[in-house]
């Protein structure tokens, strides 16, 4: 396993922005995971487990605390004639890529989708009409005592990005998913249009979380609908910008600090609370102590 110190936040995040994070951890087997997990359970410190962190902000006033990080957890692949079973730290892009390669339809939307499947399944993550509590079957997890549990995907996903994983202290270890045979050459056109659309939304062209608030879906419209309407897009604090192309993306053009990013969130949730009467509600994940709340 890997262990690194006091390193900063920004060196290590998606987003490119945090101070110093006291440790970070890297197991790179469920054996490691176990150990740690318990040691963790019984620590007086704070940690968090972290994938790519796609959906994360880290304060600049930096983590006292532990993050475990799964990227080194993602071997381990098994696949079998109906089910087919993917480690935490396994990146979904990547297995879409695999997916493709077995003719195994289901998985094309997670083409270009940032961040690992044990993200993506504590988040339930969901785009281009598909969640993958649709293809999922089961998950396999440390619960708040360390033990190792299995549950069935009925009974982990609770809807739109809500699931059992965001209610206690737990470590998700893999998941379990539906094998569905599909045609090589629709599966290729359907993930390479999922890709060019990412693209072509500038998505990938500065570091974000995504979407930073959540879809309020009574309301009728998107967080991005919303914050659009109030005209914020391109609205810049120090080097954070409200994305010109999608509203609901707040991006780092360089070296942006999270109060800046903070900052952007407080003024669009304000807009919109004066403009619509709607509470947005964030999305992303945030580590560390930040000086001023939303
Ligand atoms: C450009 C861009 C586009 C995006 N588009 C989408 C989109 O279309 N749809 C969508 O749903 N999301 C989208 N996201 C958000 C993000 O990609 C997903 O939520 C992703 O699945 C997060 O994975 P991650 O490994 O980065 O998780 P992280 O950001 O590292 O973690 C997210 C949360 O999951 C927890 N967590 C992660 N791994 C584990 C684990 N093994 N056990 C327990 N808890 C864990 C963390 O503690 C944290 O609370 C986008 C992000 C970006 C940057």
């Amino acid at each position: 396993m890997k262990i690194i110190e006091n390193v900063y936040g920004k060196s290590i995040s998606y987003y490119k922005i945090g101070g110093i994070i006291r440790k970070i951890i890297y197991p790179e087997t469920i054996k490691d995971v176990i150990i740690i997990f318990k040691q963790l359970l019984d620590s007086e410190s704070k940690w968090t487990i972290i994938g790519k962190t796609s959906n994360i902000l880290i304060s600049d006033n930096g983590y006292d605390g532990i993050l475990v990080c799964t990227t080194l957890l993602d071997k381990d692949i098994e696949i079998r004639d109906d089910e087919i079973y993917f480690p935490s730290g396994l990146e979904s892009n990547k297995i879409s890529e695999i997916a493709r390669g077995e003719n195994l339809t289901g998985f094309e939307w997670m083409s270009g989708l940032p961040g690992t499947i044990g993200g993506a399944i504590y988040m339930n993550a969901r785009c281009y009409g598909s969640e993958i509590s649709e293809i999922c079957c089961k998950v396999i997890y440390l619960n708040h005592k360390g033990d190792i549990c299995t549950i069935d995907a009925d009974k982990a996903f609770k809807g739109y990005k809500d699931t059992v994983f965001q209610k206690e202290p737990c470590f998700i270890l893999g998941a379990k998913f539906i094998v569905h045979k599909g045609d090589h050459r629709g599966i290729e056109e359907k993930s390479l249009i999922n890709i060019e659309d990412r693209i072509s939304k500038h998505q990938l062209d500065y570091p974000s979380c995504g979407c930073f608030f959540r879809n309020d879906y009574k309301s009728g419209n998107s967080a991005g609908k919303l914050i659009d309407a109030c005209s914020l897009k391109g609205l810049r604090s120090g080097n954070a910008q409200i994305s010109p192309y999608h509203a609901n993306f707040f991006i780092n053009l360089g070296d942006a600090k999270a109060e800046d990013i903070i900052n952007l969130a407080k003024k669009a949730r304000n807009e919109v609370r004066n403009k619509f009467g709607i509470d947005l509600v964030p999305e992303v994940c945030f580590i560390g102590e930040f000086d001023e709340e939303i």
